[in-house]
């Protein structure tokens, strides 16, 4: 949001703040301070088109559609910092996962994004074994979108193979069936496809 937008008040979605309070992570969201210190102890503030302060503001003046596309909650590394130091005690950590489930859910993403594309990937990876496999995630992610940027980092990545760090293969859990259930069943609760939702934990990553 810049200060030349003008959301006028028939585009507004006042109710947008009544759906967000009314999730349990959104009980506190009424009494956001505006204070920043979400913004100012964010470790990937500057990496963020929009604080937490300035998305609760936006929230508040029902610019619905602009808090969905921000890339705000894909880029928050879920660190819980903003949590911890909230005067108001807002749950902000877990308000960037519900606007990323809210916005899977009625197909609206961040244009042309990166961290978009990356989450698709790691949800299928883990759909596929039950777990993270970084190794995958990080060849895919490079091959198809920084191919450039795969072959300076081919260095690092062996590094942390032969030290350890970074499994060659992906071992599937057991009972994968059922972790799929779960999640089938958690997507289910939510009312539609959510963010993990954004790939079926039956559509399997391409060996
Ligand atoms: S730290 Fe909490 S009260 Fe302060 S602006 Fe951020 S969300 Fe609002
Ligand atoms: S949880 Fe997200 S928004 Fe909050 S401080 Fe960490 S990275 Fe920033």
């Amino acid at each position: 949001m810049t200060p030349q937008q003008i959301i006028f008040e028939g585009k507004q979605d006042k109710s947008f703040l009544d759906i967000l309070a009314a999730l349990p992570e959104g009980k506190h969201l009424r009494s956001c301070l505006q204070c920043g210190t979400c913004g100012g102890t964010c470790p990937v503030s500057p990496m963020l088109p929009h604080s937490p302060r300035r998305i609760f503001a936006m929230v508040r003046a029902g610019m619905k559609r602009e808090v969905l596309e921000s890339l705000t909650p894909w880029v928050c590394a879920s660190c819980y910092e903003c949590t911890v130091k909230c005067p108001a005690q807002i749950a902000i950590t877990e308000i960037m996962y519900a606007l990323k489930r809210i916005a899977g859910r009625e197909g609206i993403t961040p244009p042309d994004s990166d961290a978009v594309r990356f989450a698709r990937l790691f949800t299928k990876v883990v759909s596929t074994y039950g777990r993270a496999h970084e190794l995958q995630v990080l060849m895919k992610y490079m091959m198809f979108h920084h191919p450039v940027r795969l072959a300076r980092q081919t260095g690092v990545g062996m590094r942390m193979m032969f030290k350890g760090r970074m499994p060659l293969f992906p071992h599937r859990i057991e009972g994968i069936d059922k972790f799929r259930a779960m999640v089938e069943k958690a997507q289910a609760l939510e009312g539609g496809e959510g963010v993990e939702g954004m790939v079926r934990p039956t559509e399997e990553v391409a060996q």
